[in-house]
Order: C-alpha cells, then structure tokens, then sequence
C-alpha cells in the first residue's frame, strides 16, 4: 500500500512545516488526520461478509463531508489536557484536506475519482499518477526531506538571529 505511507510521509511533512514550534501532539493530530480517511479499508474489509456492509463507505469517506465527520470525532476521542476540541478539529481537518488532496492527485482507483461533494455523485481527480507504482513512496519521501531541510534552515537562521 505505497499510498498509506505517502499519506504518512506528507502528513509528517506538513506537521513539521506548520506545527514546528507547537507540541508533539499537536503534529501528531495532523499524521492522524492525514492516514484517519483510509480508515475506511478496514472497516470495509471487516465488513466485507456481513450484511452491514456498504460498497459506498469508500466514496463517503473521501469526502467534505467524510472528512469534517471523521474529525469531529477524532477531535472528541482525543481529549489531551490543555488542549481546545476545535483546535484539535481544525488540526485533524488539516490532515484529512491533506489526504484528499493527495488522492486527487493520484490516479482514480475509485471508478473515475473521488466524490468531494458526497453525497452529489460528481467525480473530480487531477488524473496524474497510479498509487500502486513502486516508486511512488518516493515523492512523500522527497517532500519529507524538504519539509525537514526547510526546517533545519529555520532553526539555523533562529540561532543566528539569537546569537547576534
Ligand atoms: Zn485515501
């Protein structure tokens, strides 16, 4: 599943990126939100032969609406000391518009792309790359290093600026 690890290596990114100085569980809830919408493989997977299951959880997980529910909830079962329910919403949101991105980027696994507006039926996909592509993993690894470089670069200069 190269997918699942670029959406850990870009979420890891942009946690770096935007929540360099906050705390670790700050970024965390950003990783979380970042891999939170594919969830929906499991749950599909343990559901596979019961009655319970729905061949549309896919599509309602990739999506606005899929993707506010899954961090509103997130943002309730993960109630840390200190910390504000919509700033934990807002940083799994974060995460989760991350994840769509990403897979809008790919190419669609999903028919003919993911349906942003669920429960509309309108397709969108930027039709660029198959996920399934061994090498694929090495785009969220070159973000990765950026992401970290960039941040290397914003300590080194703090330190100057504090030395001077
Ligand atoms: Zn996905």
């Amino acid at each position: 599943m190269p997918d699942v690890l670029t959406h850990l290596l870009v979420g890891v990114s942009l946690a770096l990126l935007i929540r360099k100085d906050g705390p670790r569980s700050a970024q965390m809830l950003i990783v979380l939100g970042a891999v939170l919408i594919d969830i929906e493989r499991p749950i599909s997977w343990l559901l596979a032969d019961t009655p319970l299951y729905w061949i549309g959880l896919g599509s309602a997980f990739h999506s606005i609406l899929g993707a506010v529910v899954l961090s509103y909830f997130a943002a309730a079962c993960f109630d840390f000391e200190n910390s504000v329910f919509w700033k934990r919403f807002k940083l799994i949101l974060i995460g989760c518009a991350c994840h769509l991105l990403l897979d809008l980027v790919m190419y669609p696994w999903n028919e003919l792309g993911l349906q942003l507006l669920y429960p509309l039926k309108i397709r969108f996909s930027f039709h660029l790359l198959w996920p399934d592509f061994w090498w694929y993993p090495l785009f969220g690894i070159t973000i990765l290093l950026l992401a970290i470089s960039v941040r290397y670069l914003n300590l080194r200069m703090k330190k100057e600026d504090t030395i001077e």
